[in-house]
């Protein structure tokens, strides 16, 4: 399974009520198999939960590249070096952030602040830019996208670029 496979299930199996038993089972240890650290003390919904807040958040800011027309998919990986933190990927980069699933926070200001991070690493452009100002944006913790050039505003909620 790909890491879309399994938040596909996982999405499926929360909104149906069915993250339990077996199926719990199940999708931890595809997780494992896509090298993602398992801790025997981890509760595995817990995992599971966390890994799927953490893959809507990654949707949710390439809906931003997307209506930037900004090529490319953020995805969510757990590359060899990595330590088997869940990690949020571009091109050939992954974030130096480990995402812990087992913070309850929303981590959409984070996953917008890594995605930003690696699209310069890998496409060596500011993104996203003010659409006004011609500024890189900033995210603020609501998360917005802001503009801090000449004068301080606010463009759009993270997930909402382009009036989307
Ligand atoms: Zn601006």
């Amino acid at each position: 399974m790909t890491f879309e496979e399994v938040a596909g299930e996982v999405h499926t199996a929360i909104s149906a009520g069915e993250l339990s038993g077996d199926r719990v089972v199940e999708l931890a240890v595809a997780l494992e198999g896509l090298g993602v650290a398992v801790p025997a003390d981890l509760d595995l919904r817990t995992l599971l939960t966390g890994f799927a807040r953490l893959d809507t958040s990654v949707r949710t800011v390439q809906r931003d590249l997307d209506a930037t027309a900004l090529p490319g998919r953020l995805r969510v990986c757990a590359p060899a070096w990595g330590g088997g933190w869940l990690r949020v990927g571009y091109g050939g980069q992954a974030s130096s952030t480990g995402f812990d699933p087992r913070r309850s926070a929303d981590p959409l200001a984070e996953v917008a602040d890594v995605a930003q991070e690696i699209i310069v690493e890998e496409l060596w452009t500011s993104w996203p830019l003010c659409p006004e100002h011609g500024f890189g944006l900033h995210v603020n913790n609501t998360p917005e996208w802001v503009c801090t050039g000449t004068k301080h505003h606010v463009v759009a909620a993270v997930g909402r670029l382009g009036g989307g």
